[in-house]
């Protein structure tokens, strides 16, 4: 099937931008109708842009927490619906969910009607890989992946204990990704969840594990050296130690330097990057980070920008939501343990605007953005549900392309917010070709997706098609049209029928003896055997899954 769209300026961050013909043939891009060939559709779409399918890096969209936060929270409908008719405003966000975790359709859903053709779950526990997977099998119109959970699994911090040799590390990490069917490695506050078990309440980075007597710094460097010696496209996906403390730019610091000049992409960035100075104790230290990842090209963060409202927070990081368990609003919360292999607690927060530190962490998250010069190295999200829900965006790019409406909310803050943050200063404003770089090509690239995140000839046919709007927040709301592997599957606000979905899975060699090795010790340590964990290819493929290999 060709399809041909007319008359719209393709945008990629790659090649120049500017109106031409972009052809669909098949599942992919190219420059010209192939010779003899007859034209299916064509579009005329004069007035707009077209680019790619956006690609979300870090969204939770599938596995136990998400379903934990699905299950805590049922009354937000109800207080979401009772507030807009009270205020008769929108609730914060700007398409409203039925919760601020909403189930699998509504994700895929309200992300295709963004324009996002492909998200990646970045907590994916061992344990519950199954689970995960079949969630975002279930996730209509998108694309998918998973980050596997390493770093507080007993076996692994025995092992480092141990001091074994770093090539069974680096074999068990790779037996682990495939058999789990993820595409990179991510850690959550290394070691820290498994030391809250034995009641330990902070573990910086080289603080030592009371039972282990091992500190983070020594699993972040073992774990990025698995990495790269695996050769995964995704560099380490680092959750830092520390989270959301005063004064945790330190930790945050010194774990770039513990994996001694390997890549590592740092999640959440905003989440870690406090100073202790101002008059709560409590600052803005995205000025040392930003100039910290503008001088080496190893490294990579997003942002998990905060906006006002309800929201859910969820995290692997036990320790540091259980600290946080008081702030909790409404006033409940959920911790678990599963397996020793990670942890998780649950916990709904409301961002207020005329809170000091709610104000500051908006105002962190935004001077990240704006310091950070290359936008492939910096990626829009909000650690969907974390920090908002994924539907802020369009709000969040308006807020980075146009400085006016960005100070018209920063007066609305905290005085003392006001008075300390640098934002004002902060000038600059996104081109739209930045912002298609931070969420299309840069994602992809950090990713190891070729195909992907570009109009390039021979890349996957995911494009999106946007009328021009002065308003980027009206303007990225709504697509008007959104093609995946070159079929039409939204139109106006229609969704038509999707067409295949592929999970990425990383494809690097896996060590056969560790495989028998760690059928016996499975069997001896958790009372059943692997096959029970391991997640075959076939088995997403008979889901209807195309496995991708990166
Ligand atoms: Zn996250």
């Amino acid at each position: 099937m060709i399809t041909r769209l007319h008359g719209a300026e393709c945008i990629d961050g790659i090649g120049e931008s500017r109106v031409r013909d972009l052809v669909l043939d098949g599942e992919t891009i190219c420059s010209a109708v192939p010779k003899d060939s007859r034209i299916d559709f064509e579009y005329c779409l004069d007035g707009h842009i077209l680019i790619a399918g956006g690609i979300d890096l870090h969204t939770h969209i599938g596995g136990g927490k998400v379903n934990i936060a699905r299950l805590l929270l049922p009354e937000l409908v109800e207080h979401q619906t009772s507030q807009s008719k009270r205020t008769g405003q929108e609730p914060n966000w700007i398409a409203p969910l039925s919760s601020p975790v909403p189930g699998t359709w509504e994700t895929g859903r309200r992300y295709l009607e963004m324009g996002y053709t492909a998200c990646f779950e970045p907590a994916v526990l061992p344990a519950n890989a199954r689970q995960a997977h079949a969630e975002m099998a279930d996730t209509p119109w998108l694309d998918t992946g998973g980050y596997l959970l390493l770093g507080n699994d007993r076996l692994l911090l025995e092992w480092i204990r141990d001091e074994v040799p770093q090539k069974q590390i680096n074999d068990y990490v790779g037996w682990m990704v495939r058999a789990h069917q993820c595409c990179a490695v991510k850690v959550v506050n290394a070691g820290g969840i498994d030391a809250f078990k034995f009641n330990q309440r902070h573990l910086s980075v080289d603080d030592k594990h009371v039972h282990f007597g091992i500190t983070p710094r020594q699993i972040l460097n073992a774990l990025a050296q698995a990495v790269e010696s695996l050769e995964l496209a995704h560099p380490l996906h680092v959750h830092c130690s520390n989270l959301g403390l005063a004064g945790n730019i330190s930790a945050t610091m010194a774990t770039l330097d513990a994996v001694e000049g390997r890549r590592l992409h740092l999640t959440h960035a905003q989440f870690h990057c406090y100073g202790t100075d101002g008059p709560h104790g409590y600052s803005s230290a995205a000025q040392l980070l930003a100039d910290r990842v503008n001088a080496d090209s190893h490294f990579s963060i997003d942002v998990g920008q905060v906006q006002f409202g309800q929201t859910v927070t969820l995290s692997g990081d036990t320790m540091h939501q259980f600290a946080n368990r008081n702030l909790a609003r409404p006033r409940k919360a959920i911790f678990q343990d599963l397996e020793c292999q990670a942890g998780c607690g649950v916990l709904p927060f409301r961002y207020r605007q005329d809170q000091y530190v709610h104000g500051l962490l908006w105002t962190i998250g935004i001077e990240l953005f704006l310091r950070i010069e290359d936008p492939l190295r910096v990626f829009l999200t909000s650690d969907h549900p974390n920090g908002a829900p994924f539907t802020s965006y369009p709000h969040l790019i308006r807020l980075l392309m146009d400085y006016d409406f960005r100070m018209s909310i920063f007066s609305q803050l905290h005085p003392d917010v006001q008075k300390s943050s640098p934002l004002p200063s902060l000038k600059r404003e996104y081109s739209l070709e930045e912002i298609i770089k931070m969420t299309r090509l840069g994602p992809a690239r950090a990713l190891g997706l070729k195909n992907r995140g570009s109009l390039s000839d021979g890349s996957l046919a995911d494009v999106v098609a946007y009328e021009r709007n002065q308003n980027p927040e009206q303007m990225f709301a709504r697509p008007r049209m959104v093609f995946r592997r070159g079929k039409l599957v939204y139109r106006d606000g229609i969704f038509l029928a999707d067409t295949v979905k592929s999970t990425v899975v990383s494809n690097h060699p896996v060590d056969s003896q560790m495989d028998g090795w760690l059928r016996r010790i499975w069997r001896a340590r958790y009372g059943y055997s692997t096959e029970m964990i391991e997640v075959h290819a076939d088995e997403l493929r008979s889901e209807g899954q195309i496995v991708e290999w990166s």
